[in-house]
């Protein structure tokens, strides 16, 4: 068994160290796993994502926590040979943006306190945003922002930020913000005169370095309340996004980024009153052409008239519609069809006082388009993807009926 000496417990923002090579193993086909006698690597845990960087020439591609037995370092390419001196570099822009979130989290977790007494149950730091599960019960933007507005007076006041190692006794005196499951030796993370945390991650040295907190977004989830947020880099490329976005949208109306929604507004009430009077325009169209259909249909013997027709890429809206407009006129039937390149759509349709049943009638002619259909006895629709057989099908259904 080999112990790692873990250095980033001690200095976050070393990224260069040398070391020695205690175990090299097979990680998987082509990989390989390097454990060192020391490392400043952080390997994945604690809602905080690995770090990556170089072990002399080769990639280190992840780091993983093997508890007791220290982190394994996993490669991409050669791996180096046991009792080998070699020089590790972390990547240091992947490294600072984790301290930002991480730091940013204890920050933004401790303000929810302070104001609300609403602890942080869980935190997750993901590609582009992190999420934090507290339990707050009445997430309004008012209260989210003014412990966002906590958080960052906290951060520009660049406030020391210091590790302690401290056992299980010690940390029973101290007000932690939460409870550690870890047994013996504790590490404590304290932010000057604001918050006190068992942690194992990597944090900045003053809070100034985390820049700027942000949320994005927050939702109930699981009778907690879920929050999205970004610090640091991130929160400059979250609002690089969110401008662009504004940018974008305010340019479809030669607006200013901030009269943006106003003018979607307005036009959401204008498409909505247009929308009102698209559907008049076309139940009239219906109901002259529902005359006009009428009119061209001579009555059978039983004084019916059985309107019978296809259409070619007329929709299931516009096609029912049409079959409404028709029996609202006594005596009348509407075997009404249409078709696009895909598909053969069908209504049949009845007035009260008219014979037959629609149903039976559907059912048997999505046999033909070869589909399927149904519904009540003066009203059914159907479809099918036999285009060809849609003229017969209705064609069928009249004779059907005579
Ligand atoms: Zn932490």
């Amino acid at each position: 068994m080999s112990t790692t000496e873990r250095l980033y417990y001690q200095d976050s923002h070393l990224t260069e160290f040398t070391a020695r090579v205690t175990r090299v193993e097979e990680f998987a086909p082509g990989r390989f796993g390097v454990m060192l006698d020391r490392t400043a690597f952080y390997p994945t845990g604690g809602g905080q994502p690995t770090d990556t960087g170089t072990l002399d020439g080769a990639r280190v591609v992840e780091c993983v926590d093997q508890e007791e037995a220290g982190v394994l370092h996993v490669l991409e390419g050669e791996p180096p040979a046991v009792d080998a001196e070699i020089v590790g570099r972390v990547d240091w822009l992947r490294r600072l943006d984790h301290i930002q979130q991480h730091t940013g989290q204890h920050i933004l977790s401790q303000a929810l306190v302070t104001l609300f007494a609403a602890p942080t149950r869980a935190f997750r730091m993901l590609e582009r945003i992190s999420e934090i599960d507290v339990e707050l019960n009445d997430p309004t933007r008012e209260r989210i922002e003014q412990a966002v507005d906590l958080a960052n007076r906290v951060v520009w006041e660049d406030r020391p930020v210091r590790i302690y190692h401290v056992t299980t006794d010690e940390a029973a005196q101290l007000p932690l913000r939460r409870d550690s499951a870890r047994e013996g030796s504790l590490r404590v993370i304290e932010i000057e005169n604001f918050d006190l945390s068992p942690c194992g991650g990597t944090h900045a040295q003053r809070t100034g370095e985390v820049g700027l907190i942000a949320v994005r977004a927050w939702e109930r989830a699981k009778g907690m309340t879920r929050l999205e947020f970004v610090a640091g880099a991130r929160a400059l490329a979250d609002y690089r996004r969110a401008n662009e976005t504004a940018r974008q949208v305010a340019a479809h109306f030669s607006a200013g980024r901030d009269d943006a929604p106003a003018s979607v507004a307005r036009l959401l009430a204008d498409h909505k009153e247009l929308t009102r009077r698209v559907r008049e325009l076309e139940e009239t169209t219906a109901r002259v052409e529902a005359d006009e259909l009428r009119a061209a249909t001579a009555p059978d013997a039983h004084g019916t008239r059985i309107v019978a027709r296809t259409f070619a890429g007329r929709d299931a809206d516009s096609l029912k519609r049409l079959a409404l407009a028709l029996i609202a006129q006594p005596n009348t039937i509407a075997l009404l069809g249409s078709s696009d390149a895909d598909n053969a759509r069908l209504i049949f349709a009845r007035s009260a006082d008219a014979r037959g049943d629609m149903n039976t009638l559907m059912r048997a002619a999505c046999t033909l388009v070869a589909g399927r259909g149904g519904g009540r006895a003066d009203m059914a629709q159907g479809g099918g993807r036999n285009i060809a057989q849609l003229a017969n099908a209705i064609e069928t259904a009249a004779r059907s009926l005579a």
